[in-house]
């Protein structure tokens, strides 16, 4: 009698004991993908343009040929057993369309040597923005498309919803590394507002109106 309460004791115990290192096991795992989620969480955005035509040697430059171009410019990531060469998350090209670059969870590489940029996403614009190197419109139209901007802002929109990006987030390349990237033509002004502006009325009072009148 007094074993067999021994025994039972003893099996308490080691139950006790299991139980205990089976919730701590999954406390540590719980933190550990808490953790990496929050590390991997995109911090802002980052605007570049392609600084190229839209076409070059009669081929659209889209995702794939930046993809093609950066392959050989040692951007090349792994990622969930596949290799991106492109350095950037989306590229826009001028009628508006939308490409996936890497994924957003892949660092991304398009801000030289500034690590911490490489965890924004990067958003390329093709074309060429810059009124030193496309004066006359040599290298196609010398501003963003409407199309281009309106998917911009449309993008960056979704995204900081998403993650929860501020407007203070928002960046051009050429504030976080020596380049013009993405030109002097690229209306980051226009950009903050509509962005500030959607935010603004995303935040609303519903039984107010979200939009002024003009
Ligand atoms: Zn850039």
């Amino acid at each position: 009698m007094f074993r067999r309460r021994k025994r039972r004791r003893r099996l308490a115990r080691a139950f006790v004991l299991l139980a205990v290192i089976v919730t701590a096991l999954c406390w540590f795992k719980y933190r550990e993908c808490i953790t990496e989620r929050l590390q991997r969480r995109p911090p802002g955005i980052i605007v570049h343009h392609s600084a190229s035509p839209p076409r070059a040697m009669g081929r659209i430059i889209d995702a794939a040929a930046l993809d093609r171009m950066h392959a050989h410019r040692g951007f090349s990531k792994c990622y969930k057993g596949k290799v991106y060469h492109i350095g950037y998350h989306f590229v826009i090209l001028q009628d508006g369309a939308v490409q996936a670059g890497r994924p957003i969870g892949c660092r991304g590489a398009h801000t030289h040597g500034r690590e911490i940029y490489n965890r924004h996403i990067g958003i390329c614009l093709v074309g060429n923005f810059s009124s030193a190197a496309n004066r006359n419109g040599s290298q196609g139209p010398i501003r963003p498309t409407k199309a281009q901007l309106r998917a911009l802002a449309k993008l960056c929109s979704s995204l900081m919803d998403e993650y929860g990006i501020k407007t203070a987030n928002i960046k051009r390349h050429r504030d976080v590394n020596q380049t013009e990237c993405p030109g002097d033509r690229f209306p980051y002004r226009w950009l903050i507002g509509e962005l500030n502006h959607g935010q603004r009325a995303a935040s609303a009072p519903k039984n107010e109106p979200k939009h002024r009148k003009i």
